[in-house]
């Protein structure tokens, strides 16, 4: 079983053995340190993906691994059915890291916006007296929140939908970054319940609204008397530059409620990073009137809140503070986009360059179906940089957020490079 395999050789496994529901750059990873990864033969790679943002600490970061292994040899899972001497020490950790009263450990994204989606209904329903069954929640166009049956619901991608109905009722779905219509929905719709957001659109091609849209859904939020329910899963834990996306422009290595360009959410939603990538944990925050909705037996999960979850994101999110990967992400977006921008002037195939500090995209001047990004990507593996088209001609570019300046200016050789080769 331990047989090294060649990339040909695992590749063909796959495609033999593993269900198709994704269709993988073809390259073998089988090693990681830092922002790097290696392929089967050895080749070494600057990652631009960081698994979708879940690796933001670095591959293999020795801290998280040494907390996770610890544990590991300690004590691995008890399930809640007992108290382990982990999870009470990690809740109090994360509460006062984010600053809120309570958490409610899960495993995966998807899990964790489950978890909200089930709170907002049932404060709805004991808090606000919305009727039993007719509690509404807002979501916008072209949002993605993971793959249950209840969340492709009300997604718009037809790729995530189709033949898996039918649908869970109960969702509104509105127009981003348009304050106005939001605003209409909550007048019109009756019965709303929370307005459930990513404060960037990261799988929709890394969609950054206005500066003041996540201020007006708060505000019209708080009119409305609706739960403001940021997903922070992507785009959280210091990736754009700020320890959330709700925290606005602010580089300071916590939450600061002092910040007027806080838009603190009634429930925040976090996933991958919050482990460093090591190991599945997500959870939702909220304070006391909105968690203790939930009483025993009502939610769970097996492993939500085990031991080696608890340790790895303890960890996780210390190395957050102590390499003060905010502000490094800050730095290096806001240089990243200045080169591409620069790039970009004189470019006919890259239409231009968005996002916030380490999320960042390029829209590549072709159809939405042509395979010129995927192409591109490829052409990027080539040169040792890995990277994936987001919805047909987007790329997004998100390495680790331990990625230092050098590094950083020569990966945009790298990617700039590489462009000019699909030049018309
Ligand atoms: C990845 C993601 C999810 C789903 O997380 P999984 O761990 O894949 O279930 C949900 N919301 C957002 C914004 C994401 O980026």
């Amino acid at each position: 079983m331990l047989e090294k395999l060649s990339s040909k050789d695992a590749i063909a496994l796959e495609d033999k053995y593993g269900a198709h529901n994704y269709h993988p750059l073809p390259v073998v990873l089988s090693k990681g340190e830092g922002v790097f990864m290696w392929d089967a033969e050895g080749k070494r790679y600057y990652d631009f993906l960081s698994a979708y943002s879940a690796v933001n600490q670095g591959h293999c970061h020795p801290r998280i691994v040494s907390a996770m292994t610890e544990q590991a040899k300690t004590l691995t899972l008890t399930s809640r059915a007992f108290y382990n001497d982990m999870l009470g020490k990690y809740e109090k950790y994360a509460c006062e890291y984010f600053g809120f009263d309570k958490m409610l450990p899960m495993n995966t994204g998807a899990e964790a916006v489950e978890t909200a989606i089930k709170i907002c209904r049932k404060w709805a329903y004991e808090k606000k007296g919305i009727a039993e069954h007719e509690a509404k929640i807002i979501v916008f166009e072209n949002n993605f929140h993971g793959r249950t049956t209840t969340i492709i619901s009300f997604s718009n991608d037809e790729g995530a939908r189709k033949n898996f109905g039918p649908y869970t009722p109960g969702f509104v779905k509105v127009a981003y970054n348009d304050p106005k219509a939001l605003e209409e929905a909550l007048k019109t719709e009756k019965n709303v319940a929370g307005v459930l957001i990513e404060p960037i659109q990261g799988e929709a091609g890394v969609f950054r609204p206005d500066a003041d849209f996540l201020a007006k859904v708060k505000g019209l939020c708080n009119d409305h008397g609706v739960l403001f329910i940021a997903d922070e899963i992507q785009t959280g834990i210091a990736r754009t530059g700020s320890l959330l996306a709700v925290c606005g422009d602010c580089s300071c290595q916590g939450h600061c409620e002092k910040q007027d360009t806080y838009q603190r959410p009634d429930m925040l939603i976090l996933g991958k990073a919050l482990s460093g990538g090591a190991y599945p944990v997500s959870a939702v925050l909220a304070n006391n009137e909105i968690m203790e909705v939930i009483k025993p037996g009502q939610h769970g999960s097996t492993f939500g809140g085990n031991p080696v979850a608890a340790a790895v994101a303890m960890e996780a999110l210390e190395v957050v503070k102590d390499e003060n990967l905010a502000q490094n992400a800050r730095e290096l977006g806001d240089l990243f986009r200045e080169k591409m921008n620069a790039y970009i002037e004189n470019s006919n195939i890259v239409k231009l360059v968005r996002g916030k500090g380490l999320l960042n995209a390029i829209v590549i001047d072709d159809t939405e179906h042509s395979d010129t990004a995927w192409n591109i990507c490829v052409a990027l593996k080539e040169n040792g940089l890995l990277a994936k088209p987001t919805h047909g001609n987007i790329i997004r570019f998100a390495p680790p957020l331990v990625m230092t300046k050098e590094q950083l200016l020569e990966c945009v050789e790298i990617i700039t490079s590489t462009l000019k080769k699909f030049e018309k």
